[in-house]
């Protein structure tokens, strides 16, 4: 099979691991023109200096020897199959990268033969490329688990970030839809990646040239809906992965309807309101000081998706409302809906200087609409009569319906800027 064959199915088969997004592009340049876009899975991710990098994301094989329910790659699928030698991955990585297309690898795989089979034939390709390539660009790979701990831990000493996919929340829902995997095999992986990464950074404190491990960090990613599974159990999985293994993010996948195994749930389309609250919650949990326990409990399990996590936690807590914007301490004013990070901090600065009225917080970049019900400035209250919930929530819903074919933020939908501004600066 030629290379580009090979190219156009590995590339399309790694668009299912959410932890960077293919561009999908396919555009030749014109005459007087500046560059191009092509399809070969290109995509974008962000190193560990915060810069963002356009990588080749590819799965070195989707031959696999498991039977995962609810993956295109699974061994009971019929669909075209492909396989790169390690040689074939380093010339493309390094020809691409000489062409300025791509600044790094994202390689991921099925697994392939074993799961030490697969991490030596990844370990190959990294090995290659620092050593005899000489290479430095950013390299992100999986590390498949079950593989032996030595493998994953010289794959570590070569790569930028590793990431151990969870896919299903619960071992319950492994032992449903992917009887061949169990949590064990999943969790030690992770916890090794855990252990290498403080122990270089320790060294690397005494011996400034110490060799670095995963020095941007590892992270994973949760199918959301696949399982009956709630946001809750999700939320706390999350939270315990950034508590105990510090990974740098969980990222959430919409199950995508590619099987009717009767022990899927039936759907047309991937849940992408949910997928999309339980990001913004994830965000909460990293950023605003908020616990899984005060987001959700067994009582009210799942989001309310007609509203953001932060709406909804402060519609349930109604009562520490309205607050005051002229006192309120860094933490509270950051639970306030529609006062994100940046905003709270600038409130904080410029309420030394005079105190703050309703038409400063616009100055300041607060999303009013939402902010509004919940505070008051200089002893005013702007939002409507009565503080209860429900009338807020439908004033809340109105002012910000969710789409009922929603799809994926791009930059050149017709939304309001201010809408484009919180999804992307996370103002929650
Ligand atoms: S092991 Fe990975 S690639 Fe193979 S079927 Fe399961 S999820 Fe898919």
């Amino acid at each position: 099979m030629e290379v580009l064959e090979k190219l156009r199915i590995l590339s399309d088969a790694a668009k299912y691991d959410v932890s960077c997004s293919s561009s999908g592009s396919n555009r030749k340049n014109k005459k007087d023109g500046l560059g191009n876009a092509s399809s070969c899975g290109i995509c974008h991710s962000w190193s560990d200096d915060g810069r963002c990098i356009s990588l080749l994301k590819i799965l070195m094989t989707n031959y696999c020897i498991y039977d995962c329910a609810y993956c295109i790659n699974r061994s009971s699928n019929d669909l075209p199959r492909a396989i790169f030698t390690p040689d074939e991955i380093v010339d493309l990585t390094i020809n691409f990268y000489k062409r300025n297309y791509i600044e790094g690898l994202f390689l991921s795989s099925a697994v392939f033969r074993s799961p030490n089979h697969t991490m030596e034939m990844l370990l190959q390709v990294v090995q290659r490329l620092r050593e005899e390539e000489n290479f430095n660009g950013y390299i992100h790979t999986k590390a498949i688990p079950g593989a032996d701990e030595e493998i994953v831990e010289k794959v570590g000493r070569y790569v930028d970030r590793m990431s151990v996919n969870i896919e299903l929340p619960t071992e319950e829902g492994l032992k449903l839809l992917a009887p061949q995997k169990n949590k064990q095999n999943i969790l030690r992986p992770m916890n090794l990646i855990k252990t290498g990464i403080t122990q270089s950074i320790e060294e690397r404190k005494k011996f400034h040239f110490s060799p670095k491990f995963v020095p941007a960090g590892q992270t994973t990613q949760l199918i959301v809906g696949a399982t009956t599974d709630s946001d809750l159990k999700i939320l706390r999985l999350s939270e315990g992965l950034y508590n105990s293994y510090g990974l740098k993010r969980v990222y959430y996948s919409a199950f995508v309807p590619v099987s009717n195994n009767p022990k899927l749930p039936l759907i047309k389309s991937p849940p992408l309101v949910r997928e999309n609250r339980l990001y913004q919650a994830d965000w909460l949990l990293r950023f605003y000081g908020f616990e899984a326990k005060e987001l959700l409990d067994e009582n009210k399990p799942d989001f309310d998706l007609a509203l953001d996590p932060k709406c909804d936690w402060a519609l349930r807590n109604i009562h520490l409302f309205p607050v005051e914007i002229n006192k309120a301490d860094y933490n509270m004013l950051l639970k306030v809906p529609g006062i994100g990070v940046k905003s709270a901090i600038k409130i904080i600065q410029a309420r030394r200087f005079s105190a703050i009225d309703f038409y400063d917080l616009k100055k300041l970049g607060i999303v009013m609409k939402r902010a509004q019900y919940f505070i008051t400035c200089k002893g005013k209250y702007y939002g409507i009569k009565s503080m209860n919930s429900e009338i807020i929530r439908n004033q809340l819903v109105t002012s910000s319906p969710v789409e009922k074919n929603y799809k994926q933020l791009s930059l050149f939908d017709q939304v309001s800027l201010e809408d484009k501004y919180i999804e992307i600066g996370g103002q929650l």
